[in-house]
């Protein structure tokens, strides 16, 4: 491809909303183009990555076994409401009507179609184990679009599922997947960490997802990097720091607290350590059931582990729930005599504990001297709370770490789940009725190709392996004008592409400098210089973009060099 004709629409300012790096250089080097909100182009340079990463996904899934399908993205919404997930996936889903009023869904994803085909098409034991796969668009109305491609609203996915008589089967189709996974992201040169997560929308037991550290990540990660636990702060479990209270109030006394609402404002004005307090949450169940949820004051809530013992979606009460159950205005809410008699739901680290501080259920007053198992009625106690910084690990008792991260994909037993309420049955060896036991597995492509940025890049701009670079070498004759330079270029542009090299030119009226910023910001992994040094020595210079070394080669010996370099051919 020569530069003169490409359509690769570099630019040198950043677009204000870029805030991450893969974002910013994939504007900069006109690998993607905004449409709207979480809607984008990907331009011919980032189709050429995405094409290569999806090769790479194919060849990992055809070598477990799976089948490639292409399943519509257009799906009637009757079969959403089969499922529950119509409601469940809320906002989140893209709905529309065709001409004669009926209603149609944008996929967001393809349990529902799947367990369509599994009912029609899997009638007994012997029709099993099936692994299908696609590679395909996803729509999701996601209420904050952001940082490029890595959460959009339309984006390209690998997904997949097993079909398994038992769970013994979907247990092994499961770690074909995960094996799989683990190749697919060594294969685009990631470093990642596998993490226990929370199955959360599409529900079902076990899950894990596969996360690259990156501070600019949405997921928050708990790591032991002892013994090597891992896990989704949404479901991380920890043994927590111990903390002593001073017992500056060690009998039931009402404080006064004006205006004091926060846990810092509270323990700065009393001059005691955020520990001593107890943080008192009320929430609502979806069933409408109120409760209050307590951590100690140098804890969070964690809502997904809440959810779970309540058995039920929750949510924080509004201001005027929270007067009419506790009798106070948030912030002074506490678990001693409320207004209306309430289930308390406690965090582990809470029990037994003596002389807390909470919320009086009186505005500006807080009550001290609180003895938990005394003093807290209608209590049980879980882990409810996230795992901080310091926390020791369950396994080893060695401190944790927690991290940012972006999850790269996801895999899920569902178990039968989807089966019995859409009704994939099949016959056993011994004639009885069972249903289906499935498995979901999802990549995010473009997510994916950002991530491999993300981990890729300097100041300059984006750094590409061989494999997975829009083009091998980047051609750069200094001056199109002088006949030397230009044919010399022509002639080796030629013998590369000859030789299956990608290669991409530039050809443009322009500056050296302009040709190197840009050459640095693409980022192919070989740059090769056609200028002065050719007209006076006959050498050609040639430059790794990775490591900057630099090498002044003969015309019969570039190409030798070129392979060894990105191919490690002698
Ligand atoms: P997230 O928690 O990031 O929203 P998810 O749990 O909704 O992800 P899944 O439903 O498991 O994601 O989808 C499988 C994969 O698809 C994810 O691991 C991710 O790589 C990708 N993905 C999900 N949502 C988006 C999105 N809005 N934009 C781009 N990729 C996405
Ligand atoms: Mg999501």
């Amino acid at each position: 491809m020569k530069l003169s004709r490409a359509y690769i629409p570099t630019q040198k300012e950043t677009p204000s909303d870029a805030v991450i790096p893969s974002h910013r250089l994939m504007i900069r080097g006109g690998f993607i183009k905004p449409l709207a909100a979480g809607i984008y182009t990907i331009l011919p340079i980032g189709w050429k990555v995405v094409k290569k990463v999806i090769e790479i996904i194919r060849q990992e899934m055809d070598k477990i076994g799976a089948q490639e399908l292409h399943m519509p993205a257009i799906n009637p919404i009757e079969i959403w409401d089969e499922s529950g997930r119509n409601k469940s996936f809320g906002d989140e889903m893209f709905r529309l009507k065709d001409r004669k009023g009926r209603g149609l869904v944008l996929a967001p994803t393809h349990e529902e179609i799947i367990c369509d085909l599994a009912r029609k098409y899997i009638k007994s034991y012997k029709d099993m184990p099936q692994m299908w796969y696609q590679i395909q668009t996803k729509f999701r109305d996601e209420p904050r679009p952001r940082s490029g491609v890595m959460r959009t609203r339309q984006f390209t996915m690998k997904d997949s599922y097993s079909l398994d008589c038992d769970p013994e089967g979907m247990r092994k189709s499961y770690e074909l997947h995960a094996e799989a996974y683990r190749n697919i992201f060594k294969r685009c040169g990631i470093k990642f960490h596998v993490v226990g997560a929370s199955s959360g929308l599409m529900g079902g037991s076990a899950s894990q997802e596969f996360m690259m550290e990156t501070e600019n990540g949405e997921d928050v990660l708990v790591l032991c990097d002892n013994c090597g636990y891992s896990s989704n702060m949404e479901v991380a479990a920890s043994k927590f720091q111990e903390k002593t209270n001073s017992g500056k109030y060690n009998s039931l006394t009402e404080i006064h607290t004006p205006g004091k609402r926060t846990i810092q404002e509270v323990s700065e004005f009393l001059s005691i350590n955020p520990w001593e307090l107890i943080k008192s949450i009320l929430y609502i169940s979806e069933k409408n059931e109120p409760f209050i949820a307590l951590v100690r004051g140098d804890h969070d809530v964690n809502e997904e582990k809440l959810a779970k013992i309540v058995g039920a979606e929750i949510r924080p009460a509004h201001p005027d729930e929270v007067k009419e159950v506790c009798g106070a205005e948030t912030g002074f809410v506490g678990p001693v005599k409320t207004a209306k008699k309430v289930r308390i739901i406690a965090d582990n680290a809470l029990e037994n504990g003596k002389n807390f501080i909470a919320g009086a259920n009186e505005n500006d007053y807080h009550l001290g001297g609180i003895d938990v198992s005394r003093d807290i009625g209608f209590a049980s106690f879980g882990d409810i709370r996230n795992v901080v910084s310091g926390d020791l690990c369950i396994n080893c008792g060695s401190k944790l770490r927690v991290t940012h991260a972006v999850e790269l994909g996801h895999i899920f037993q569902l178990g039968t789940k989807y089966a019995k309420t859409m009704k994939a049955f099949f016959l056993d060896s011994s004639g009885k009725e069972n249903p289906v036991y499935m498995g979901s597995y999802g990549i995010g492509v473009e997510r994916l190709v950002a991530s491999i940025i993300e981990q890729n890049h300097d100041d300059k701009g984006i750094v590409w392996e061989p494999f997975l670079t829009p083009y091998h070498v980047h051609v750069m004759p200094i001056n199109m004008s002088v006949n030397e330079i230009a044919n010399m270029a022509e002639k080796i542009y030629n013998m590369f592409i000859e030789n299956s090299i990608e290669t991409i030119m530039d050809d443009r009226e322009v500056s050296p400098g302009f040709k190197f910023k840009d050459a640095d910001l693409l980022g192919m992994p070989i740059q090769i210089v056609i200028g002065k040094k050719w007209l006076n020595d006959g050498k050609i210079e040639l430059k790794i973009r990775k490591t900057g070394e630099t090498f002044e080669v003969k015309e019969e010996e570039l190409l030798l060099k070129v392979n060894s370099i990105l191919f490690n051919k002698a």
